[in-house]
């Protein structure tokens, strides 16, 4: 059987402290066949520590992106999944260790796909979890839920290569299969923004005090995995409202000029 490849699946840790833990990462990823690890502002790196604990997967480290946020991380990603050792206020749509293997095997034929792994002190911000379209929880220990952080990423590389292998034996699930690829994690981020800016201008939102509202509005619109066609039919309906507002700003101010002449 040939070797299954994951060249559309990236791991990603975000602001990672210890470069051991980045070394034993690559080493978790490299024994399962992964390669593409991407390290978002990473607190030591490159660094001997991280070679140490790579042992033989150095070629995973020296291939390793640094970037500085991790929107550059995912911008390109069909699929972004975001680990977590504990539950949120609000709880986004979770996966099983298992149902994220076989999701993120079955996309990455199609687009690129991301797991994103936190800080090892405080994981990953509310923020960065909202940019995601699925949480995954290795169902751990509750009283002692958090695990070292290449251990986790062990855990989801090794659910991926079993779905790989399980793919082989023609036993993968099957997910539905759409006509046009979903948005981007980028263009799902600019989509966010104008209508964050048309809900202020229509005074639905107080940029003072959003709320929860936008949160809400990106879990609902995360939970849908919009295609690029329904993304941009959106985009034009709050172009369309932003130049109805402006439109009838200016008739107003017309109006009240005739008025004060
Ligand atoms: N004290 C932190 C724990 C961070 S552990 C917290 O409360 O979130 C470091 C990282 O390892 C996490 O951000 C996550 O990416 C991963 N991780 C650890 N345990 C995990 C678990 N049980 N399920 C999923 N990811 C886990």
């Amino acid at each position: 059987m040939a070797e299954p490849q994951f060249p559309n699946i990236r791991m990603v840790m975000v602001n990672t402290t210890h470069p051991g833990n980045i070394g034993a990462a690559a080493r978790a990823m490299k024994n399962m066949g992964l390669s593409e690890l991407v390290l978002v502002d990473p607190k030591e790196f490159p660094a001997e520590k991280a070679v140490w604990r790579a042992a033989g997967a150095t070629d995973v480290l020296e291939n390793a992106r640094v970037v500085s946020t991790l929107d550059e991380a995912i911008s390109d990603c069909g699929l972004v999944i975001g680990t977590s050792a504990r539950e949120r206020r609000i709880p986004w749509p979770l996966l099983t260790p298992r149902e994220c293997g076989d999701r993120c095997w079955f996309e990455a034929a199609k687009h690129p796909v991301a797991v994103v792994f936190g800080r090892e002190d405080r994981g990953l911000t509310n923020e960065e979890l909202h940019k995601c379209n699925y949480h995954v929880h290795i169902p751990s220990n509750p009283e002692y839920s958090a695990l070292n952080i290449s251990a986790a990423l062990q855990v989801i590389c090794y659910e991926i290569r079993m779905s790989a292998l399980t793919a082989q034996e023609g036993k993968a699930p099957h997910f539905d299969d759409w006509d046009m690829p979903p948005a981007d994690n980028g263009a799902l981020e600019h989509y966010y923004a104008h209508l964050e800016d048309t809900l202020i201008k229509l005074e639905f939102l107080n940029p003072d005090n959003p709320r929860q509202t936008v949160t809400r509005l990106r879990r609902l619109f995360n939970r849908i995995r919009m295609d690029q066609m329904e993304l941009n039919i959106l985009r034009g309906m709050l172009t369309s409202v932003q130049n109805y507002i402006y439109h009838t700003d200016e008739k107003m101010k017309n109006l009240s000029k005739n008025v004060d002449n």
